[in-house]
């Protein structure tokens, strides 16, 4: 079997574009293929443990892609960590009450109420820009940090019209590759409730 037909057809069992180029989620499902076994770890070696934590709350799948951003981003010289994954309903409420019912100085933050944001289904995480322990709120690596995400496959809400967030990053399963975030965030409810895998 060619190279490229091979990672069309993991690409095809995982659930993911089919593209033929490999990325990080699909580098892993060849390591197993080809080790005949499932790794300990993820090919790309564990970061940060503050980040790893936040990451052990992610979808496998994307814990891969989470960790191969901050290798990449390391690569160029940025710092950054994986500061927030996912979000339980409440959670996401209490974060949609700031700047409408509570905190109204601190101003809007999310237009999404509980099931309503990808954090919600643990397909997306949001990553902070530290240089030496300083925490960067406003940086333009964040920029720079997006398109390497973009690189990888990953959906960067640095693109969104409504609230840009730059520091936000999500894997997009295949089965949503056509439909709109409303729609997608619909069918993530319908797995949540029916216990469903979110990306198979
Ligand atoms: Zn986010």
């Amino acid at each position: 079997m060619k190279n490229i037909e091979m990672i069309k057809e993991i690409q095809q069992k995982l659930g993911i574009e089919v593209d033929g180029l490999a990325g990080p989620q699909t580098w892993s499902a060849i390591y197993t293929h080809i080790l005949k076994k499932k790794l300990p770890v993820s090919p790309t070696d564990q970061v940060d443990e503050r980040s790893e934590r936040v990451i052990a709350t992610l979808q496998p799948e994307v814990q891969i892609y989470a960790r191969a951003l901050i290798h990449k981003a390391e690569e160029v010289g940025i710092d950054i960590k994986v500061i927030s994954g996912l979000r339980t309903y409440a959670e996401q409420d209490k974060l949609y009450a700031q700047g409408r019912t509570e905190n109204i100085k601190g101003g809007i933050v999310t237009n999404a109420k509980g099931g309503q944001s990808n954090h919600n289904f643990g397909i997306a995480f949001d990553i902070g820009v530290f240089e030496g322990k300083e925490y960067l709120e406003d940086s333009p690596k964040y920029k720079a940090v997006g398109a390497l995400g973009m690189q990888l496959g990953l959906e960067w809400g640095g693109n969104w019209k409504t609230i840009v967030d730059q520091p936000h990053f999500q894997l997009r399963p295949l089965w949503a590759k056509d439909l709109s975030e409303k729609e997608m965030l619909a069918a993530l409810r319908e797995r949540k409730d029916k216990d469903q895998a979110i990306y198979t």
